[in-house]
């Protein structure tokens, strides 16, 4: 057994040979408070972000590269939210979302994937800087909700018979988010190269029913260990395989020394313009809400 406690702010690995599938499962808690309290937003938009962050864990958690970066970006036009953004790497995340709060205010208390995003699309980036990988995938979002989206990025845009479950509740003011995602692997284990795919495979139905029949209160009990929920799942299989975890935790890498150089770069006209009435340049970081001081005579 792993050492890691596998109850909250953890992904886990779960691969299920005998079917031919793999996953991840994730649950944040302690991660996805830190990440709000930067921010103060409504409820409505606290759990949107709660399960795109679980999101984001589950897909860097298949990044091979310790380095890896995972980029989960939606914008959209004409929705509530018009920009979300939220990054992986090594284990760390972030996130924020920009939203219009007055058409919140109007839209019901649980708005639906279509108010809040519109005529939205989802961006996903895996960039594994080692092996020089980068690889883009967009798709609309459509669905019931954010899983459902995700669900469709990988039949459309990777062509794999996936499943994705994602559930956020607040226990005693507390945020617990929790997610699933399940893939079939056409031609078996992990990391082996895809010879083809078949999107009807017969191994596969049975895993999605399987893992389908995971309820958002399991996935969000804090008192459930991650590997208890996952046997609970797929006991019945002849093997069933966990990978070791991975932490979670809050990170953001904005810094003042990079912010400094990327506006010494604008020309001096520009860079005047933004000095405020108190004589210095404000910029602030969109993820973590830290605000940096320019005096404009440091960038000359
Ligand atoms: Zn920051």
């Amino acid at each position: 057994m792993p050492s890691v406690q596998l109850n909250t702010d953890v992904a886990l690995g779960v691969a299920i040979p005998s079917s031919n599938a793999r996953g991840r499962i994730a649950r944040l808690g302690p991660v996805v408070d830190s990440i709000l309290a930067s921010h103060a937003y409504p409820a409505a938009i606290e759990r949107l972000l709660a399960e795109a962050l679980t999101l984001t864990a589950l897909l860097g958690s298949l990044l091979k590269e310790p380095q890896g970066q995972l980029t989960l970006q939606a914008q959209t036009e004409g929705g509530i939210v018009d920009l979300m953004v939220c990054d992986y790497l090594g284990g760390e995340l972030r996130g924020y979302v920009r939203h219009d709060g007055e058409r919140l205010a109007e839209a019901s208390a649980e708005p639906t994937l279509e108010e809040l995003f519109g005529d939205g699309y989802l961006a996903i980036t895996f960039d594994q800087p080692v092996a020089k990988e980068r690889y883009q995938g967009i798709v609309p979002l459509e669905g019931k909700n954010l899983g459902e989206a995700a669900q469709s990025y990988f039949a459309q845009s990777e062509q794999i018979p996936s499943l994705v479950r994602l559930a956020a509740e607040k226990h005693g003011g507390q945020w617990q988010a929790g997610g699933l995602l399940l893939q079939h692997l056409p031609e078996g284990e992990e990391g082996r190269e895809r010879l083809h795919t078949r999107l009807d495979h017969p191994d596969w139905p049975h895993v999605a029913i399987l893992g389908g029949s995971v309820k958002a209160e399991e996935l969000t009990d804090p008192k459930l260990a991650l590997d208890d929920l996952i046997w609970r799942l797929f006991h019945d299989e002849d093997e069933l395989r966990t990978l070791p975890a991975i932490r979670l935790s809050r990170g953001c890498r904005c810094d003042p020394d990079y912010v400094r150089s990327v506006i010494a770069r604008f020309p001096v006209d520009e860079r005047e313009a933004m000095v405020g009435d108190d004589g210095v340049i404000r910029v602030d970081c969109a993820f973590c809400s830290s605000s940096f001081t320019i005096e404009p005579n440091e960038l000359s």
